[in-house]
């Protein structure tokens, strides 16, 4: 029987902007916050791909390696609670349509290769706490950071010894726009 892996496409943070994201966070936030989520696994999820075939996620690579999309950058200069899932997030309050585009077409993709997608509209944004399910004083705004996509990746989500790990299974080049 093959082994079936949970992954998920995202974008990445660059170390640097890791550390200043929990420089940050440790500075504005409560100790008892919720589980904050550790400087490496600081991402923005794509596309949600669930427990997958070795044959499923080859179709994926697949058609994700034919993608072509272009390179853009975002400020991160949102940041909000949701009581419901307990996540305390930074995001953008007006997300580059190459992203949207990014997303939706990865989200199509597997949908189409069975991998359920949520119905609820794609709000892409770096998850800072989980499990964060009492009220949560947000600070009135983030440094704005800037994040500079030029990639994205397919990653393989683990939980071992209470500890959830990120591994990067592909990246791929997101193109300059004089390129398309
Ligand atoms: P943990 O579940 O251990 O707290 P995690 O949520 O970061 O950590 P995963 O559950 O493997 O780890 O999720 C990987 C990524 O996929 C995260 O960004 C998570 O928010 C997202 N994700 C998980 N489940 C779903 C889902 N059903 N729909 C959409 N995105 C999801
Ligand atoms: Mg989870």
């Amino acid at each position: 029987m093959s082994a079936e892996r949970r992954l998920f496409f995202a974008l990445s943070l660059p170390a640097k902007l890791q550390k200043q994201v929990i420089k940050w966070r440790a500075e504005c936030f409560p100790q008892d916050t919720g589980r904050p989520v550790a400087a490496a696994n600081l991402h923005i999820t794509l596309a949600f791909l669930g427990e997958i075939s070795e044959l499923k996620a080859e179709a994926l690579i697949r058609v994700a390696g034919r993608i072509q999309a272009q390179k853009f950058s975002m400020h991160l200069d949102d940041i909000g609670h949701w009581p419901g899932s307990g996540v305390v997030w930074i995001g953008a309050k007006r997300a580059p349509n190459a992203l949207l585009q990014l997303a939706s077409v990865l989200r199509s993709h597997a949908a189409r290769n069975g991998c359920h997608q949520s119905a609820l509209p794609f709000h892409p944004h770096v998850s800072l706490y989980r499990s964060a399910t009492r009220p949560v004083a947000i600070p009135p705004a983030t440094p704005q950071w800037l994040l500079e996509a030029d990639a994205f990746s397919l990653y393989e989500s683990t939980y071992e010894r209470g500890r959830t790990r990120y591994r990067c299974l592909r990246t791929w080049p997101l193109a300059d726009a004089s390129a398309l």
